[in-house]
């Protein structure tokens, strides 16, 4: 049966005897193919008897623009229809007070992960992600979380909080789920103009000329430009083009990510792909 829990204590009566089958799939809400398939993925791992929980929280704490925060898109009758629909068992939706029960919220530092690309373009944002999520995992003690690469950054800044904290979480990472166009699924597509749409089908056609540079041999200066390159137009404006190791640094003769952050009009959407040899600096 699947429920809609709200208050901790709704959240505690349904997750009681369940010890270590519960997975966790912290998602913002306006459920899409991407979520689905973060809870598949969450099933696959703790099986049919086990439970996935789905938190459906805008979290105050991400945002660095209150009309950001206020536009966020929000429908919980639909998203317990899609998280349901999916195979989830509980859709959780907690209240600020929920997460947050001091009027002083005590921010966790993300450390450098935290502070470069995404996080130097939203100072602050990856200390509200890594806030809400240690919360999360307090409330519900998942055995193990789902996040998607779409969000890469995200993922290292919390594999690593997990890391330093020794948190009995495992993390799975869900790959990237993209509409025909190529262009990966977000909430934030639905701001797009029919116009602005067409323009964002340059960044998964940009990463696929930066993966081919890649492969043919070319140095990092050469790959970011072929991206570069292949996303430039007087309506995209990049914020950065870059490829990165796993802990975000330089890749000196090694595998890497290429991360990307565009803004086409008012929405900022950013995309990865991982470059599974080693590349010259
Ligand atoms: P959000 O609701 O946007 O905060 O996202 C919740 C989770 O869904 C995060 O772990 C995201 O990385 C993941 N996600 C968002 N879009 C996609 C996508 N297109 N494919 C796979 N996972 C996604």
């Amino acid at each position: 049966m699947a429920l809609l829990v709200k208050s901790n204590l709704q959240l505690r009566n349904a997750l009681a005897n369940l010890g270590d089958k519960v997975a966790l799939v912290p998602t913002m809400g306006a459920l899409h193919q991407g979520h689905i398939s973060l809870i598949k993925l969450a099933r696959s791992k703790v099986g049919e008897d086990g439970c996935v929980v789905v938190s459906d929280f805008v979290n105050p704490t991400q945002f660095n623009e209150e009309d950001d925060f206020s536009k966020y898109p929000r429908d919980i009758k639909s998203d317990f229809l899609v998280a349901t629909t999916a195979g989830a068992n509980i859709l959780w939706t907690p209240g600020v007070k929920d997460i947050y029960p001091n009027s002083e919220i005590e921010l966790i530092d993300a450390g450098y992960l935290g502070e470069v690309l995404e996080g130097k373009d939203r100072p602050g944002h990856f200390s509200g992600v890594v806030t809400v999520v240690s919360r999360l995992f307090e409330l519900v003690m998942p055995k193990v979380a789902v996040f998607g690469q779409k969000d890469l950054q995200q993922v290292l800044v919390i594999k690593n909080f997990i890391r330093e904290n020794k948190i009995p979480v495992n993390l799975a990472i869900a790959p990237t789920i993209r509409e025909d166009s190529g262009v990966a699924l977000s909430s934030r597509n639905n701001n797009l103009s029919e116009n602005e749409r067409d323009l964002a089908r340059k960044i998964p056609i940009a990463l696929a000329q930066g993966y081919d540079a890649a492969i043919s041999g070319a140095r990092i200066v050469d790959i970011r430009e072929a991206v570069r390159d292949a996303l430039t137009h007087p309506e995209i404006k990049i914020h950065y083009v870059e490829l990165l190791n796993d802990q975000l640094e330089t890749i000196n003769n090694d595998h890497g990510w290429l991360l990307v952050a565009v803004s086409i009009g008012n929405t900022r959407l950013i995309d990865n792909s991982f470059i599974p040899l080693g590349i010259r600096n």
